[in-house]
C-alpha cells in the first residue's frame, strides 16, 4: 500500500482531538512511506494532515477541481497538484491513483466521498480497502445507521463489513494492509431477499 486517499473535513471541528488525529495519521504516513492523495486544500483537517506530512519530508498529491483552485483554499506546498475540470473528474483521478481510502471526521463532502468508495466496492467496480477512523466516537451514529440498514433489509451484512473501522491510525492501517476483498459472488449478489 503505497498511496492512500484521505477524505476529511475542510473544517477543523471544535474539539482539538480531531486536529491531533490528523497529525497522528500524517505521522504514520511518513513513517510508513505512504503518499497522501487528498483534496488539495490548505484548510481544516485537510490542511493539517497535508502540512504534517510535508513538514516531515513526505509526499502529498493534491487533486482539486478548477473552481476550488483559489489562493485561499489551495495548498501551495504540495509535492504535486493535479487540477481537474469537475468534482467527478477529481474522484476518477483519485480512484485511478490510490491503493485505498481512509475517511476522517468531516461534513457532507467527506460523507459523500466515504459512501461513494463503499458503493464502488459493493458493485465490485473497485476492490480497494475503505477505512474509517472513528475519532472521539464521531462516526458512532453513522455506524449505527449501517446496523439499521442491515436490520431493515437495505444492506447485506457482508457489504456492511466492507468498511474497516478503528479508533487509532496504526490499527486502521494494519487492517488495510492485510485486507482481502471478498469474492465477487458475495458482493454482486447484493439484493436482500425478503421472506414474503
Ligand atoms: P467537508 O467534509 O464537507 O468539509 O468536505 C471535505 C471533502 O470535500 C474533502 O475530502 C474534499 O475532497 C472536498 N472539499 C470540500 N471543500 C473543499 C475545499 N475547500 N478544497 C478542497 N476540497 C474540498
Amino acid at each position: 500500500m503505497k498511496k492512500i486517499v484521505v477524505f476529511c473535513g475542510s473544517s477543523l471541528g471544535f474539539n482539538p482531538v480531531y486536529k491531533n488525529a490528523a497529525i497522528e495519521l500524517g505521522n504514520a504516513f511518513v513513517e510508513k512511506g505512504i503518499t497522501l492523495i487528498y483534496g488539495g486544500g490548505k484548510i481544516g483537517m485537510m490542511g493539517i494532515l497535508a502540512d504534517t506530512i510535508l513538514q516531515k519530508g513526505g509526499n502529498v498529491i493534491g487533486v482539486i477541481p478548477q473552481f476550488l483552485e483559489k489562493e485561499e483554499v489551495v495548498n501551495p506546498n504540495v509535492t504535486e497538484l493535479i487540477v481537474t475540470k469537475t468534482m467527478s473528474d477529481r474522484k476518477i483521478m483519485m480512484s485511478k491513483m490510490t491503493d485505498g481510502y481512509i475517511s476522517l471526521p468531516g461534513g457532507f463532502g467527506t460523507m459523500d466521498e466515504l459512501f461513494e468508495g463503499l458503493t464502488l466496492h459493493q458493485l465490485h467496480i473497485e476492490d480497494k480497502p475503505n477505512g474509517l477512523l472513528n475519532i472521539n466516537h464521531y462516526f458512532d451514529h453513522t455506524l449505527h445507521q449501517l446496523e439499521v440498514m442491515v436490520r431493515e433489509g437495505f444492506l447485506k451484512d457482508k457489504n456492511r463489513d466492507l468498511l474497516l473501522v478503528d479508533t487509532q491510525a496504526e490499527g486502521l492501517l494494519q487492517k488495510m494492509f492485510f485486507y482481502e476483498a471478498p469474492e465477487k459472488s458475495h458482493i454482486i449478489n447484493k439484493v436482500v431477499k425478503h421472506d414474503h
